[in-house]
């Protein structure tokens, strides 16, 4: 099965394409007749909206649920049920058999990682942000090799507000070292993040209102009494 690798030899621009580098593997895959298994991380639902949309059409996904970056543990649960239940949704109207893999919640592991780094200053879109990417994705390569992945990938590409050329550049990076492939990505292309917006209205997906970790939302000047007020009341209907 082909690897990213291979086509990002042959591409000599600086700035990487990834979502043209995703076509060209998903040509690969039809000419070679494969339909590969995915694991895609997600953080919350509306990521993978049309990430799923897309590439469930090419490929057998599953979403990976591991974040331990999420503060506080009802907003985690939330973000996690609403996922799960996104999957379900969409699995009932578009015929689809996507599977949801939660992993345990861990957030002392991102607490640890921060500090040890010296990262709990740094604001959103810097180093902190960097090491946060790339923890998810090694966790995400660990589970694809332990349920037997072809790939894995993130949905998060699709996000604006995220640089997809470093969640890829760290994606190819975890590739060799987990031996496992990474999917590049940059769903929001082809007009990926409109279309997640639409979904979002149809399914009727919750939406954060911040990032996840406890640094950025103190900077933000997020209320965690609120947070936690609303995730707990949403949570009390299960
Ligand atoms: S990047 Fe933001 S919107 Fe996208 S899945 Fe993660 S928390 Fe949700
Ligand atoms: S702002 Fe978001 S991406 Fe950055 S460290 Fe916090 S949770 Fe991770």
């Amino acid at each position: 099965m082909i690897e990213a690798g291979d086509i990002l030899k042959k591409m000599k621009n600086q700035k990487v394409n990834y979502d043209k580098v995703l076509r060209k593997m998903i040509q690969q895959w039809e000419r070679e007749n494969e339909r590969p298994k995915i694991l895609l991380h997600s953080c919350c639902a509306p990521c993978s909206t049309y990430t799923l949309e897309f590439l469930t059409q090419y490929a057998d996904i599953a979403i990976y649920f591991a974040n331990p970056n999420i503060h506080p543990k009802n907003e985690y649960l939330r973000r996690a049920k609403v996922q799960e239940m996104f999957v379900q949704d969409f699995n009932k109207k578009t015929g689809s058999n996507v599977k949801y893999i939660e992993a345990e919640y861990k957030p002392h592991e991102f607490m640890k990682m921060a500090k040890a780094k010296g990262l709990t200053e740094e604001p959103e879109g810097g180093l902190r942000c960097t090491a946060c990417f790339e923890m998810r994705l090694e966790l995400v390569a660990e589970a694809a090799i332990k349920y037997g992945y072809d790939y894995f990938g993130s949905a998060i590409t699709l996000s604006p507000k995220k640089n997809a050329q470093l969640i890829n550049q760290l994606g190819m990076d975890v590739q060799n070292v987990y031996n496992v492939k990474y999917l590049p990505s940059d769903f929001k292309k082809n007009k990926g993040y409109e279309r997640s917006i639409e979904m979002c209205n149809d399914y009727n997906i919750f939406r954060q209102c911040y990032c996840g970790c406890v640094f950025a939302a103190m900077k933000q000047g997020i209320d965690f009494k609120q947070i936690n007020k609303d995730a707990s009341a949403f949570l009390q209907q299960f």
